[in-house]
């Protein structure tokens, strides 16, 4: 048995496993524990729970609580030993267990256990020093395995010689006497000879005798061999045990580093040298404490007193810490590390032993996803997530700098999508993405914050005329046209931009004063940069009064709603009324909407807006409806896109309706052909589910926006609003006319009512009338009123209109 390799194993194992080990070799289900704690002990015990499981199963280790047992097989799989390890074993070393494992495999393979032998002859071949038995002939009838370290020659080689041909010629008498005397007086006899190594030399042996020719197992004289020159033999045996551990340790797959008291590295295996970059072939001698430096989480080297093999040489356990290894090529490698002193059998600290695990691929993996959650799917870009991370990061940055943002965002995208489906519109978007990051540095970031809005983070701009040409090069990448199945498609983009400096940044302002850029950008004209500056900042400062007036108004319980009638021309009769919304100020004052509207939609508190408006209008239908019921003159109720596209839009307001007992055919819902424009399939979904419940739906401002027929077709529109500008006001030219005559003839013959809007006078009303509108709204009939008099004007028909007019609302001072 080699005993010395299997303690090593032992010690390797207990490294790696942070426990105790042992190696038992297992027979007939008994243990006979070879090696522990990295001593030989050679004494059989009962078999533990876990290699009861190892020996029941084929698999290759087996665990019981916290001992894990690894098999050690012989080739044909019988079960030959187990190293057994218990507490706090490492699920990370399993693999280097293994190997262990495998290697003591080798060890007992070579040398098995000779249990089923004499145990006596069992016990000699275990003691450390090698035994030889003498017969009565002088003739060597056994020799433990282990003599061949000190006479260099092999056991098998021995056993039947003759004991006098290796006695030096001037000790044989000497020998002879000895054995005599120790045969007749029965005494342990002790006296040094030279023999004859198997390199020719002679070496003092110190031998010791024990007379057992009476012992029927084993007839002869034992001896007990020892080398008389002990220091040389020690040094000779610890210079192979050594290389034979670095040899195992070579095998591994995790790193191993171990260091004398001082921190010199006695052991870099070849998994630590490749990790630190070293060359395979460094000498562990020439290995500083430097050449394996470490760097923490933070990307910070890691100061020599706070070096694991520091930390661990003050007697601390280090469980599992993450390290990182840079390259000089930049490249890092990131390892967890385990270490512990290493002591010796007294329990003394004689070296320090780190295990790495090389973590740098599940890293990776955890990057990957890690990236995928901060990432647009369509291209790859940064997503808002990853822009808030990435700026949140620039304010901590230690070196003040300047931050530039770009808002950028694709002029009438939502036609390309419309006119050529969505999967051009994704590769354009992929194409646009592709085109802003080849104008930015690495250092900058781009994101896609959704739809087509892009958003550049430029760090460290030196002033702002770069930032004004980064932007003006990314909206000039966007002009260029897109080949998409070999037609070329031409769209432009707005961008806005604001800067701050990174010390005092703050991420909410500075993206508000990009969008306001944007905005400015797009009302201006589209296709351009515009800059925040002192302009939009005093926008941004009212547009901040007027949300915190609308707010104050919604909690207050302001809000106050007026109406509007829609008057058949022909006969002078009220088909509708158009419920508008004021708030009301402290002094009792009105405020319409264009005020409040623009706030209203950007701040996100329209639709709290228009549910107020809508409970409040219903209530106003209830009123009508208890006055007049007989009569059905719906409340047309304005909604925002916004409030349209939530999810819960038709069930609201059907559950309004039922609350206060109304039919749907009590109210109409007014979107603009903006809103409708925008709206998804869902949305749309809910309008038709509640027009075809009964509400009518009209399609308010017509003429303003797109002029596109094709919300005509999406949606069951009941009824058109027809912008004066194409109805009753001044023509502008012939194709204005030409238009709203096609638009009324087309309503007609969809059975859509075509109403005009903003029709202020007599004259304005003819004119309407001759393009063919038959229904109509404006000051000319009446302005918008509140409820009381509306119910006074619809209770007295109007004998001639206009109505006199209610209070103007008037702006706010
Ligand atoms: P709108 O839906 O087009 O409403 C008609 C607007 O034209 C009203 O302005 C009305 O007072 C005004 N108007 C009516 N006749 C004439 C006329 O002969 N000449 C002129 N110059 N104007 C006339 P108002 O009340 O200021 O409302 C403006 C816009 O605010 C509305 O335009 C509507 O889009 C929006 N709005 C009003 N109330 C609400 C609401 O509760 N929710 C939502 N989302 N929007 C609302
Ligand atoms: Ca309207
Ligand atoms: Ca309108």
């Amino acid at each position: 048995m080699d005993f010395a390799r299997l303690i090593e194993l032992v010690r390797i194992a207990e490294a790696l496993g942070h426990a105790s080990a042992e190696v038992v070799s297992i027979l007939d289900g008994h243990a006979l524990v070879i090696a522990s704690l990295g001593r030989k002990v050679l004494q059989p015990r009962a078999l533990t729970a876990s290699e009861n499981r190892l020996l029941g199963s084929p698999a290759g280790h087996a665990r019981v609580g916290r001992s894990l047992s690894f098999a050690v097989r012989s080739k044909d799989g019988t079960l030959v030993g187990a190293l057994t390890l218990s507490d706090d074993v490492q699920a990370i070393a399993v693999d280097g267990l293994y190997a262990v494992a495998r290697l003591i495999a080798e060890v007992l393979l070579h040398h098995p256990p000779e249990a089923d032998h004499d145990a006596s002859v069992a016990l000699l071949d275990a003691m450390r020093d090698p035994i030889v038995v003498l017969d009565s002939c002088l003739v060597l009838s056994y020799a433990s395995q282990n003599v061949s370290t000190l006479l260099g020659r092999s056991a098998r080689e021995l056993t039947g010689t003759s004991a006098i041909d290796f006695i030096h010629p001037d000790d044989v008498a000497l020998a002879a006497d000895a054995i005599t005397r120790l045969v007749a007086g029965r005494e342990v006899y002790r006296s040094l000879l030279r023999i004859r190594h198997g390199s020719g030399q002679y070496v003092r042996i110190e031998v010791t005798g024990n007379d057992r020719t009476h012992d029927p197992r084993i007839r002869g004289v034992v001896l007990s061999l020892r080398s008389g020159d002990r220091d040389l033999e020690l040094a000779d045996e610890l210079e192979r045990e050594r290389s034979l551990l670095a040899a195992v340790l070579d095998q591994l797959h995790e790193g191993v580093v171990a260091t004398d008291l001082t921190g010199i590295p006695t052991v870099v295996n070849q998994a630590a040298k490749a990790l630190h970059r070293l060359p395979r072939d460094a000498r562990v001698s020439d290995i500083s404490l430097a050449q394996i430096a470490l760097w923490d989480a933070e990307h910070s080297p890691v100061a020599p007193a706070d070096h694991p093999v520091s930390r661990v040489l003050s007697g601390e356990h280090i469980a599992g810490q993450p390290y990182s290894i840079y390259a000089e090529d930049g490249t890092v490698r990131h390892v967890v590390i385990s270490g512990r002193p290493v002591v010796n059998a007294q329990g003394e600290q004689v070296a320090s032993a780190l295990a790495y695990h090389d973590a740098t691929q599940a890293r990776a993996t955890e990057g990957h996803l890690r990236d995928r959650a901060l990432q647009d799917p369509l291209t790859g870009l940064a997503n808002r997530q990853q822009l808030t991370e990435r700026l949140s990061r620039l304010c901590d940055a230690t070196t003040p700098m300047l931050i530039g943002i770009c808002f950028i965002d694709l002029d009438g995208f939502k036609r390309v999508n419309d006119t050529l489906g969505h999967a051009v519109g994704d590769e354009v978007l992929r194409t646009v993405a592709r085109r802003l990051l080849a104008e930015l540095r690495p250092s900058d970031l781009l994101a896609r914050l959704g739809g087509d809005e892009f958003v550049a983070v430029l760090t460290d701009t030196p002033d702002t005329c770069a930032s004004a040409a980064i932007a003006e090069r990314l909206r000039a990448a966007i002009n260029k046209p897109f080949v998409i199945d070999g037609t070329a498609v031409t769209i432009s983009a707005s961008v806005g931009v604001a800067m701050e400096m990174s010390s005092d940044l703050q991420q909410d302002r500075l993206l508000r004063h990009a969008d306001l850029a944007l905005y400015s950008a797009k009302a201006g004209g589209k296709d351009r940069v515009e800059f925040f500056g002192d302009h939009l900042a005093d926008a941004a400062e009212g547009q901040h009064r007027q949300v915190q007036f609308l707010r104050d108004t919604l909690d207050r319980n302001q809000l106050v709603m007026h109406f509007q009638p829609t008057v058949h021309i022909a006969t002078g009769a009220v088909l509708s009324v158009e419920s508008l919304a004021r708030c009301r100020r402290n002094d009792g004052t009105l405020v319409d909407p264009s005020y409040f509207l623009p706030a209203a939609i950007t701040s996100g508190l329209i639709s709290a807006l228009d549910r107020h408006a809508f409970d409040l209008s219903c209530q106003a239908a209830v009123a009508l409806q208890a006055r007049f019921p007989d009569r059905l003159v719906p409340i047309a109720c304005n909604f925002g896109s916004l409030t349209v596209s939530e999810p819960r839009f038709a069930d609201d307001v059907h559950a309004t309706l039922s609350r206060y007992g109304l039919t749907p055919d009590r109210i109409c819902i007014e979107i603009t052909e903006h809103t409708a424009f925008a709206l998804s399939e869902r949305s749309n979904e809910a309008l038709c589910q509640l027009a075809t419940a009964g509400v009518h739906l009209v399609l308010d401002d017509f003429g303003t926006g797109y002029n596109s027929l094709t919300n005509l077709r999406d949606l069951p529109f009941a009824a058109i609003k027809v912008d004066p500008s194409l109805s009753s006001g001044p023509e502008r030219n012939l194709s204005d006319k030409v238009i709203a005559e096609a638009v009324v003839r087309l309503a007609d013959s969809l059975t859509l009512t075509v109403i005009a809007e903003g029709v202020e006078s007599l004259a304005q009303l003819e004119r309407a009338q001759a393009l063919g509108f038959q229904v109509a709204q404006g000051f000319h009939y009446s302005r918008p009123l509140p409820l009381d008099r509306l119910l006074s004007l619809l209770s007295s028909p109007p004998v001639g209109w206009p109505f006199p007019p209610a209070e103007p609302a008037t702006p706010p001072r």
